[in-house]
């Protein structure tokens, strides 16, 4: 069941991270308006089942005012409402309580920063550890996201495995796994990450799209509203979910003919590319270009 939607408030961020899915960079478009979010918030409220709401990106305190405002709506609506951020912001504890405070007052309920190598190298205190120290101070839940580089270590068997955490779809399929050690894409029959079957919680953009994974789509709410894309989601006779549950990114390559690689770092990324290969193809589904490294 459907509980949670993650607002992709913008692509822009303040970095270019290697390793992320949506090719978040500073030049990125795609930011949600104030309209938008409240036309949003308004069709998730007919749905039912919604009980948390997280404003991400790219970097949502780029945009502030719209963030603030956009949490305190959802909160209004009986939403929990949580950011997920890079912490740039966060330039000490005490200027980290000012940027909070008021999203506290708006009715924020929890924070989520990105603290890791990946985002801030060797630097301590990193702008993270700021936020993460004023969120609690402010008695907001907290956690952080940790994704360390991936490093090559020993797997089953003694073969070389991928440490690290990072999944290789988006930005990271592309810059970081190609100098990675592979398996043979015959193993990568399932989706280990997404339940695709029965989603607990979505993406949307402010395109409209309705993401299940990054660039994987249930349709878009701008032209049908959420309630009805929920109550019509059909996973078995979505063109590119069916296959991924019959048989992961391997059978999603056969059905459709992708010519593809004989070895892939793991299932997304092998999935990332037979999709970005059919994107032309089934563009209600895959979308939008610039999650797939194509401009808008
Ligand atoms: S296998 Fe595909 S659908 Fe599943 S998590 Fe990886 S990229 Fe997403």
């Amino acid at each position: 069941m459907l509980k949670g939607v993650h607002f992709l408030l913008t692509y822009k961020c303040t970095s270019r991270c290697d390793h992320c899915f949506v090719f978040g960079a500073p030049d990125a478009p795609g930011t949600f308006t104030l309209a938008q979010i409240r036309r949003a918030l308004d069709d998730l409220t007919g749905l039912g089942t919604i009980e948390g709401v997280f404003f991400e990106g790219g970097e949502p305190f780029l945009f502030y005012p719209i963030l603030l405002e956009g949490v305190s709506l959802a909160a209004q609506k009986g939403f929990k409402a949580g950011i997920v951020t890079n912490g740039y912001w966060a330039t000490s504890p005490e200027d980290a309580e000012a940027w909070l405070a008021p999203l506290c007052q708006a009715g924020l309920s929890s924070l989520c920063v990105s603290d890791d190598p990946l985002h801030y190298g060797e630097q301590e205190p990193s702008p993270a550890q700021n936020a993460l120290v004023a969120a609690r101070a402010l008695g907001v839940g907290v956690s952080e996201l940790r994704t360390e580089p991936p490093s090559v270590g020993q797997g089953e068997g003694g073969e070389p495995a991928v440490t690290g955490g990072v999944m290789f779809r988006g930005r990271a399929a592309e810059t970081l796994a190609p100098s990675l050690p592979t398996r043979p894409c015959g193993r990568f029959a399932e989706c280990p990450h997404e339940n695709l079957a029965d989603p607990g919680r979505v993406h949307a953009d402010a395109y409209g799209n309705v993401h299940l994974c990054q660039g994987l789509l249930m349709g878009n709410m701008w032209r049908t509203p959420f309630a009805e894309l929920v109550a019509g989601y059909d996973p078995d006779a979505h063109p590119i979910v069916g296959p991924l549950l019959r048989g992961g990114p391997t059978a999603l390559a056969e059905q459709y003919g992708v010519a593809h690689a004989v070895e892939y770092v793991d299932a997304c990324q092998f999935c990332y590319e037979v999709r970005r290969a059919l994107r032309d193809r089934f563009p209600e589904c895959l979308g939008p270009p610039q999650v797939y490294g194509a401009p808008e």
